[in-house]
């Protein structure tokens, strides 16, 4: 009930726009962003770098309405690029990218082109570009896009959202030799014609997912908090004969950063999804959704400020 009213939320602008210009917003939005701009993302990147995890910077920001924002995202991705080349944060820092800021929803080719334009940078930076899955509506053009991208820049990465019934049929498909493929669950709300809707059918279709791309040949990449779901995927990796070299765990900042040490320390990998930018809102309802709880972090944080 609470996880579909805050996707609810997540989807309306006009709400966005005031809360995002409210003035008790800085501090509940500390804990999950890095900061409104490349400097701030900058310095947390840093940190986390010499905690010995990995990032994926992703700048907030989507569905984009207009070519100027659209271009002005790209403007930024690979900005931001150059500036972890500089400052040594390259490999360990990658980018996750929206196609929908890109402007996938104006027009496919102009998003393409700018995702282009966005790993280009990156492969110049010597790091990678993950896309990020968005609602079911935009499926066959980011893999079709993927697939496009993926000609020049193979190390091109993939999400697929476990909640999606075909995303099995997805896993078969990206499970070929260097495939990056993060697996998730799935934040958007989605009908149930196309997606699983009780919380124990999503979890068995991440374990078939998860089953598919650690006997494939690709690059799983591991994105949950779920205790139970990693240690299934900890399970698989020994019986399916994967060093930690050949897999990852991700997680999202500021959200169970004891047991990402707990990862680093046995020796994996961990990325964390480090967002950044101004506009965080639906972002923060996308994480009030995940976890209802937070809501009580929310209050304390907005009656701290009176
Ligand atoms: C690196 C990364 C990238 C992602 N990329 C995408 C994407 O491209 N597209 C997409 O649709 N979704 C994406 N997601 C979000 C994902 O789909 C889920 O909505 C989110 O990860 C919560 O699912 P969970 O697997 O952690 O399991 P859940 O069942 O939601 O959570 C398991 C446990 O983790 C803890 N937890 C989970 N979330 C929170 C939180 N917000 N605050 C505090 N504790 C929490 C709680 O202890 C909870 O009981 C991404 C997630 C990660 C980690």
């Amino acid at each position: 009930m609470l996880r579909t009213l805050f996707l609810a939320a997540a989807g309306s602008a006009r709400l966005g726009r005031l809360v995002e210009s409210a003035p008790v917003s800085k501090g509940i939005v500390q804990r999950f962003v890095a900061g409104p701009s490349a400097d701030e993302v900058l310095l947390v990147s840093r940190e986390l770098a010499d905690d010995g995890l990995s990032v994926s910077l992703d700048h907030l920001g989507e569905d984009t309405r207009t070519i100027e924002q659209a271009v002005a995202t790209r403007d930024e991705y690979v900005s931001v690029l150059g500036r972890l080349k500089g400052a040594g944060l390259t490999p360990a820092v990658e980018v996750s990218v929206k196609l929908s800021a890109l402007g996938q929803r104006i027009d496919e080719k102009l998003a393409y082109e700018h995702a282009r334009a966005i790993c280009a940078a990156a492969a110049e930076a010597g790091t990678t570009v993950t896309l990020d899955a968005e609602d079911h509506n935009t499926t066959d053009a980011t893999l079709e896009t993927l697939a496009e991208l993926r000609r020049d820049y193979p190390s091109t990465g993939a999400a697929l959202q476990a909640y999606l019934r075909r995303t099995e049929g997805d896993c078969r498909e990206l499970a070929t030799a260097g495939s990056r493929v993060r697996l998730c669950k799935g934040a958007y709300s989605e009908p149930e014609s196309v997606a699983f809707q009780s919380a124990l059918d999503v979890d068995k279709s991440f374990v078939r997912c998860l089953n598919i791309l650690m006997s494939g040949e690709g690059y799983p990449m591991v994105a949950t908090h779920d205790a139970r779901l990693i240690a299934i995927a900890e399970d698989r990796a020994r019986w399916f004969d994967r060093s930690t070299a050949e897999y990852e765990f991700q997680m999202l900042h500021g959200v169970r950063p004891d047991e990402q040490a707990r990862l680093v320390g046995s020796g994996h990998t961990v990325r964390v999804l480090l967002p950044y930018g101004q506009e965080w809102y639906a972002y923060l309802m996308r994480r009030l959704a995940d976890r209802p709880a937070n809501v009580g972090f929310v209050a304390r944080a907005v009656a701290s400020r009176k």
